[in-house]
């Protein structure tokens, strides 16, 4: 999953930043309105943090033409303290949720993952697929009702794939969702990573099958048992 931080304060960002990426995420950081609104036009993030008083554009702005090009991206603003108006109009404006400064890092954490699964299959906590469950929560994946160890980056890449089950996925969309600006992630080490979330998926019947010259998919559990 990868998200996108716009503030300005550079402590602020740096905390947020550091804070997510322990949490798995790719994170990229945009200091101003113009930056945000640039990084979101070229890229497709799956989460948008975005602090309301930004320089040059504001983050109302940024949220504003946003959602005017139709992104559905979900969006967490943050706000100065006192400012309910800021609140209400971002919310108003399509915002998800809000946070007010100075906030805890736990709670922007448990904000986050609240947001990240309500882009994914319809909000569930739980995601089966086959054999294997996925808890949006608490990010631990299940095979046969045992829990199974995913490395950050092989969290993502399920992540991806159970977000767009049965349906190709190629690896510039991996790189796209799981890789920051300026890191260098060749397509043989997404192979490399695909090899080894398929190797622990596998003893449960759950495939991710290469689609020659694409990119992958993940066999969808119906059309396993259709064509066996
Ligand atoms: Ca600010």
């Amino acid at each position: 999953m990868r998200i996108l931080v716009a503030e300005d304060e550079p402590t602020v960002a740096e905390g947020l930043m550091r804070s997510l990426r322990q949490a798995g995420y790719a994170v990229d950081c945009a200091k101003d309105g113009d930056e945000a609104d640039a990084a979101l036009e070229a890229n497709e993030f799956d989460l948008l943090i975005l602090d309301i008083g930004l320089p040059k554009k504001s983050g109302l702005e940024v949220l504003k033409r946003l959602r005017s090009r139709g992104s559905k991206v979900p969006v967490l603003i943050l706000t100065a303290r006192d400012s309910l108006n800021d609140r209400v109009t971002g919310l108003d404006a399509g915002a998800d949720d809000y946070l007010a400064k100075p906030f805890e890092l736990a709670e922007l954490a448990a904000r986050v993952r609240a947001l990240a699964r309500r882009g994914m299959a319809g909000g569930l906590a739980l995601i089966s697929h086959g054999a294997l469950t996925y808890d949006q929560i608490g990010r631990v994946a299940r095979l046969n009702d045992r829990p199974i160890e995913l490395s950050a980056r092989e969290v993502g890449l399920l992540e991806v794939f159970l977000h767009r089950a049965g349906r190709l996925v190629s690896k510039d969309q991996l790189v796209n969702h799981l890789c920051e600006w300026g890191e260098e992630v060749s397509g043989n080490a997404i192979e490399v990573y695909v090899h080894r979330l398929r190797k622990k998926l596998e003893p449960g019947g759950v495939r991710i099958v290469t689609v020659r010259g694409l990119g992958y998919s993940l066999e969808k559990p119906e059309t396993k048992a259709a064509s066996a």
